[in-house]
């Protein structure tokens, strides 16, 4: 288990893992005159990351353990590691899992093969797609369809990049950035389109998008944005905070691509430096001991629990006083997959969820 992670709430999903309030200062902190945290909201977790974990955490509780999950639900290590301890087993691909059990796929998405695959080996599949990932495929599709270039800006190799193309492999072409826009070739420059990664820096993507644009005047725009609701927010509130921050703290795991967009938004928007730690142990004093005020926020794959242990960390090194910087108010909330739905209801259960903000506004 991650070394400082206090306990584990009872569920990682839900009311325990959104931020309800500004985490207090343990009563004991000898604050340094000053110091000052400022907490970035919205931060942590988002809807498609809460579904996810609730799905894995439902289906331990109805099915009993053990639960195959294909890759790692979300990319956080905590997550990934307490989620083991309660029975879910965590695997590279389909052929790992033995026939006829149960698993469950990612937040990221996968590829059609991936469901062939889990089809063929009779697996009972529990589909935790993120709906807004979802979107992205069908975009693929539909734009593969009317046979266009898709020119999709992400990260080689991140596995909701290799879910989304292997909607339209024929049609799809990876763009990892700025730099490749020159290697791009397509058949028609008049029939091309750009789709992206839910969780890129909407900077970065856009100045992809206009070296892309000089190249093919006529390159079509996504129907909607493909950077979701909670990278955006996310990105926002750091560039509102990081001009102010010496430092600023990102919560998150390396292979979590919004986390580390997060990292380098606050150091593009003014922030001295920036770091990212899985959790608070990793935090070394020499980064804020000269810093007064430090910027902390966390991924959307990353509980509340985690940002807590770092503002108990940050208390100890001094910093007693902390302001919360809010850029945007979020209340979104998915329903959980389909069959674990039906499955529960079946069983006398209630599977309808509620945000912990929308439940607080009807109490
Ligand atoms: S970061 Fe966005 S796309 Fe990814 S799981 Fe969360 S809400 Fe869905």
């Amino acid at each position: 288990m991650t070394e400082t992670a206090t306990n584990p709430p009872q569920s990682l999903a839900g009311a325990s893992a959104f931020p309800d309030e500004i985490p207090a200062i343990a009563s004991d902190v000898v604050a340094i005159p000053g110091k000052k945290i400022l907490l970035a909201a919205p931060r942590g977790y988002c809807a498609g990351v809460d579904r996810a974990v609730d799905a894995v955490e439902k289906a331990l509780a109805h099915y009993g353990a053990p639960v195959y999950v294909r890759k790692e639900i979300v990319h956080n290590k905590f997550v990934v590691e307490t989620l083991s301890q309660r029975g879910a087993i965590f695997v590279e691909e389909t052929d790992e899992v033995p026939e006829g059990a149960r698993v469950v796929f990612s937040a990221h998405g996968v590829s059609p093969a991936v469901h062939e695959q889990a089809a063929a080996r009779n697996l009972f599949t529990i589909d935790a797609t993120c709906p807004l990932v979802t979107k992205v495929h069908k975009e693929a599709v539909r734009f593969a369809t009317s046979d266009y270039d898709i020119l999709l800006i992400g990260h080689d190799g991140h596995e909701e990049v290799e879910g989304t193309q292997g909607e339209a492999p024929d049609h799809i072409q990876v763009v990892n950035g700025p730099h490749e826009v020159d290697e791009v070739q397509v058949r028609d420059p008049n029939r091309v389109v750009w789709l992206s990664q839910t969780t890129l820096s909407v900077d970065e993507t856009m100045e992809t998008v206009d070296l892309l644009r000089e190249r093919f005047p006529n390159l079509e725009d996504p129907p909607s944005d493909d950077i979701c609701y909670a990278t955006q927010n996310r990105q926002v509130s750091v560039k509102e905070l990081a001009p102010r921050c010496d430092v600023v703290i990102v919560v998150g795991s390396a292979n979590s691509s919004n986390s580390v967009r997060l990292v380098e938004v606050a150091l593009d928007s003014g922030a001295r430096a920036a770091y990212r730690v899985d959790h608070a142990s990793e935090l070394e004093p020499e980064w804020v001991a000269d810093a007064e005020t430090v910027g902390l926020t966390s991924g959307a794959s990353v509980p509340e629990i985690l940002v807590r242990d770092v503002v108990t960390r940050l208390g100890q090194l001094g910093f007693g006083e902390i302001e919360e910087v809010r850029t945007a108010t979020e209340d979104i909330i998915f329903s959980l997959p389909k069959n674990l739905r039906s499955d529960l209801r079946s069983a006398g259960q209630q599977p309808d969820r509620v945000h912990p903000a929308r439940a607080a506004r009807k109490a």
